[in-house]
């Protein structure tokens, strides 16, 4: 009897220079999960240290326009002057061979997948105080300062809806962000809508002993 036959999908959003990509590799280092990082498609420029199917799969305006066109995309967005979106296929396939899939989204993305698939879990990531996220945009050195400023008035929106979302992990510390999500995918396991056809199954085997 399989118990668990479809996995679990993680949205992880939070504004831009959170530190959600750090958190994430905390996330999988830590032993004992089944997670997949769900690699986006983005229309952007690679950044010096990332390599093309790892951070990103990047593409072409015309190419990921065509991707929206033929409905290949769950979800995407347009994020200061780019398109980024989750492919669909890969996602579905994954979900079905009862994977647990992580997205990591900006909020209008994450909002999309709440319409299709609702029994996803939205976790949103908060710096510790405004200040903190506007001081780490400056200092991580990957945009010029046109791009910052323009970070820093998306962040402020984006700040905005977090009460859209299921739960909300402070990033006060990376590990112990990490941890709190790992929290919250373990409790997402036991809760009773997703546990109790195991239940019954288990039951009906019992009964007819
Ligand atoms: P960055 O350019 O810093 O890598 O990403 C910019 C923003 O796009 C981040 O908030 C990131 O989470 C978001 N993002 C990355 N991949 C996707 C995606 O597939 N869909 C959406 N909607 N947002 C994404």
């Amino acid at each position: 009897m399989k118990l668990n036959d479809k996995g679990l999908l993680i949205v992880i959003s939070g504004p831009s220079g959170v530190g959600k990509g750090t958190i994430r590799s905390a996330l999988f280092e830590m032993e004992g999960h089944d997670l997949i990082y769900s690699v986006s498609l983005t229309t952007r420029k690679p950044r010096a240290e990332e390599v093309n199917g790892r951070e990103y799969w990047f593409i072409s305006k015309e190419e990921f326009e065509q991707r929206i066109k033929d409905n290949k995309m769950l979800e995407y967005a347009e994020f200061v002057g780019n398109y980024y979106g989750t492919p669909l296929d890969t996602v579905e396939e994954q979900l079905k061979s009862g994977k647990e899939v992580v997205l990591e989204i900006e909020v209008n993305g994450a909002m999309q997948v709440r319409e299709k698939m609702s029994d996803a879990v939205f976790i949103f990531i908060a710096p510790p105080s405004y200040e903190a996220l506007e001081k780490r945009l400056k200092s991580r050195g990957t945009e010029d300062s046109e791009h910052i400023k323009e970070r820093i008035e998306k962040a402020k929106k984006e700040l905005d809806l977090a009460y859209q979302y299921d739960y909300i992990v402070v990033n006060d510390e990376v590990k112990n962000a990490a941890d709190k999500i790992m929290a919250i995918i373990r409790a997402e396991h036991a809760k009773t809508e997703r546990t109790i056809h195991k239940y019954n199954s288990l039951l009906e085997v019992k009964n007819n002993d």
